[in-house]
């Protein structure tokens, strides 16, 4: 730079020296002035040669410099950009870093107000304990005491065994069990004594329970330990076998204990033994038990179908599971059948054999459910065992008169033509019932000589003096009386007599079908002279066949009814079958067309 500026100005003073010589020169000629003049711009061009060296070095060092200050002018700025990308997250972070500070001192602030609630509580959780300790002492006192009542409430003082409440009680803890192990099973098994009453009533209470503390016993020798044995109640035993037995190898069980139990007589004084009667239903958990009532149930119907049968040991299995399903609902169903009008009355003909006169008709009753028709076999022995047939049977008794009333009204019917109406055992043991026929033939205006009842053998042979005593009220009404499928209900000459029936009606079952069933004639021989002799009128049931027919009529059987005289019918088609007929079939057979074969003659 020093040496640049100083050439710089050696060839200012060297131009300035060539001017003034120059000048000179021009007014002047001097020879040595031109030499001094050559020299000097030698010099000069040599001079200004190096300054142009110089410059263009140093214009190329000033090239060189500007393009390393741009470059650290780029370097600077990107520098610039990184230092103030830095200073942004600088100032975000301590942004944040106040935030932090901020909740720190939030978070030291609850911390201390959680520290003083953890005291706070922890000196009420001292003061708890301390009245926990003291109620929980008190609570164990209760429960030694309650303890000693709960075993009083779960325990049958008489035969020390376990009562119905703790029965209950374990069924639903075993509910329980099986709902959330579908592996669990267990049974319940339910027995009553049968007669009971009668051993208490003969030989007294004392020996009565001596009895069921010997029952009780017993039972207990068959079953294992792990069993529960209970007294249910009365004369009521159950077992709670929860186990994975098979349905067999609990029958088995059952069977021992109906066999322990009626094999050996209970030895009670001195010389006298008293033998117990009963019958075992069981039943198996199945995940439409809810309650203990509803295996307790199944167990039961098990057990009523054990006495209606007579077997010693059932189980509530499928079938029996239908059955009872199906009778439930038609026991519901019976319930809305009257206020419906779901019933229905047919009347079958009867006729008179010699005359084939009709001389009356039996009204059957027909139930048509929504789902079709529903046979009275199945229906009448559930509206029995509900009560509903007593209404029921008062609607027919009312209906069947009238419509005899309307008959003879419209000269359909003579005069003496009947109406028969069947009325089941329970019914006919109400003491009400002489008084309600009274009131039903004074309604509906029937003489009460067009009206029978018709009560079965078997129902009118339960208890003879009651049966008696009704019959008798009811002849004084004026009305008739037959006793119904005659043959089937075991009753004695003596008691017949004794019986004030004016007809009987022989069950189908000694109809002879085959010529050659000799002895079922002789059975119906036999019915017929006992009819004969205590001065009853005979009526066949279920004559289907011309030699049944001429059988009877051979026999002296006064009157029949069956499909071969006519079905039940509706009493529209019993109309027009009147009107067709006039009152007389001559489509029936007679002696003189049709002969029968010799076996029977
Ligand atoms: P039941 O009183 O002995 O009635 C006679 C039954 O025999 C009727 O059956 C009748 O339809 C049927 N029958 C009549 N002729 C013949 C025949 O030639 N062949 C065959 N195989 N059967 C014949 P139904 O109507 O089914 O009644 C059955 C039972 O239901 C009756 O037997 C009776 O015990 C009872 N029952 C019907 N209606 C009533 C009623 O209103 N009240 C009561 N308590 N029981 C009724
Ligand atoms: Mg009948
Ligand atoms: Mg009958």
């Amino acid at each position: 730079m020093l040496q640049s500026e100083i050439g710089e100005k050696l060839l200012s003073l060297f131009c300035l020296i060539c001017l003034v010589l120059i000048t000179v020169k021009s007014l002047f000629t001097y020879p040595l002035v031109d030499y001094i003049l050559f020299a000097l711009l030698f010099l000069l061009f040599s001079s200004l040669a190096l300054v142009f060296i110089s410059l263009f070095r140093k214009n190329s060092n000033l090239k060189e410099e500007r393009d390393a200050r741009l470059k650290l002018q780029e370097n600077l700025d990107e520098l610039k950009k990184k230092l103030s990308a830095i200073e942004s997250e600088n100032n975000k972070l301590i942004s944040e870093k106040s935030n932090l500070i901020a909740e720190k001192a939030r978070l030291e602030a609850k911390f201390s107000e959680f520290q003083s609630e953890i005291h706070r509580l922890e000196s009420e959780k001292n003061e708890l304990s301390n009245e926990i300790e003291s109620l929980q002492k008190l609570n164990e006192e209760i429960l030694i005491e309650s303890d000693k009542f709960r075993n009083a409430s779960l325990h049958d003082p008489l035969t020390n065994l376990c009562n119905r409440a703790f029965l209950v009680e374990k069924l639903d803890f075993l509910l329980q069990l099986c709902r959330n192990n579908p592996r669990a099973k267990f049974y319940v098994l339910f027995m009553d004594l049968k007669d009971f009453k009668k051993i208490n009533d003969y030989y007294g209470h004392t020996v009565g329970d001596k009895v069921l503390r010997l029952v009780a016993r017993r039972i207990m020798r068959v079953v294992s330990l792990e069993d529960t044995v209970v007294r249910i109640g009365g004369d009521e035993f159950g077992v709670i076998i929860s186990d994975i037995l098979s349905v067999e190898k609990v029958r088995e069980i059952a069977l021992k204990i109906h066999e322990s139990l009626t094999q050996y007589p209970f030895r009670i004084r001195q010389g006298h033994k008293i033998q117990t009667k009963l019958h075992i239903g069981f039943a198996a958990y199945s995940p439409d038990h809810h309650t203990p009532e509803d295996i307790l149930r199944d167990a039961d119907i098990a057990m009523h179908e054990a006495r209606e049968t007579g077997a010693p040991v059932v189980f509530f299995d499928s079938d029996l599971r239908e059955r009872f399903l199906r009778e439930a609902q038609i026991e519901r169903g019976l319930n809305v059948a009257l206020e419906e009008n779901q019933f229905l009355l047919f009347y079958q003909p009867i006729v008179s054999l010699k005359s084939k006169e009709i001389v009356g008709f039996e009204v059957l009753l027909r139930w048509r459910h929504p789902s079709g028709f529903i046979s009275p076999a199945e229906f009448i022995p559930i509206a029995e065992k509900t009560g509903l047939i007593i209404p029921m049977t008062n609607w027919i008794l009312a209906e069947s008169c009238s419509q005899l009333v309307r008959w003879q009204e419209k000269g359909l019917v003579k005069k003496n033509v009947t109406v028969s109406v069947n009325l089941s055992a329970m019914h006919f043991a109400l003491e009400t019932l002489p008084d309600e026929v009274a009131e039903i033939l004074n309604k509906t205006g029937l003489n009460p000589s067009n009206l029978r009842l018709e009560i079965t053998e078997t129902s009118a042979m339960e208890s003879p003096e009651s049966s008696a005593s009704v019959l008798n009220r009811l002849k004084q009404t004026g009305v008739l009386l037959a006793i119904d499928d005659f043959g089937t209900g075991y009753s004695s000459l003596s008691q017949l007599y004794h019986l004030p029936f004016d007809n009987i009606k022989i069950d189908r079952a000694f109809i002879v079908t085959d010529a050659e069933d000799t002895e079922r004639f002789q059975i119906l021989r036999a019915i017929i002279g006992l009819g004969k002799s205590l001065k009853m009128s005979l009526t066949a049931e279920g004559i289907e066949q011309d030699l049944q027919f001429l059988t009877l009529l051979s026999l002296g059987c006064d009157y029949g009814q069956g499909y071969l005289i006519a079905k039940p019918m509706p009493k529209e088609e019993v109309e027009a079958f009147m009107l067709r007929s006039g009152g007389i079939l001559e489509f029936l057979p007679s002696a003189e067309t049709v002969s029968l074969p010799t076996t029977i003659l």
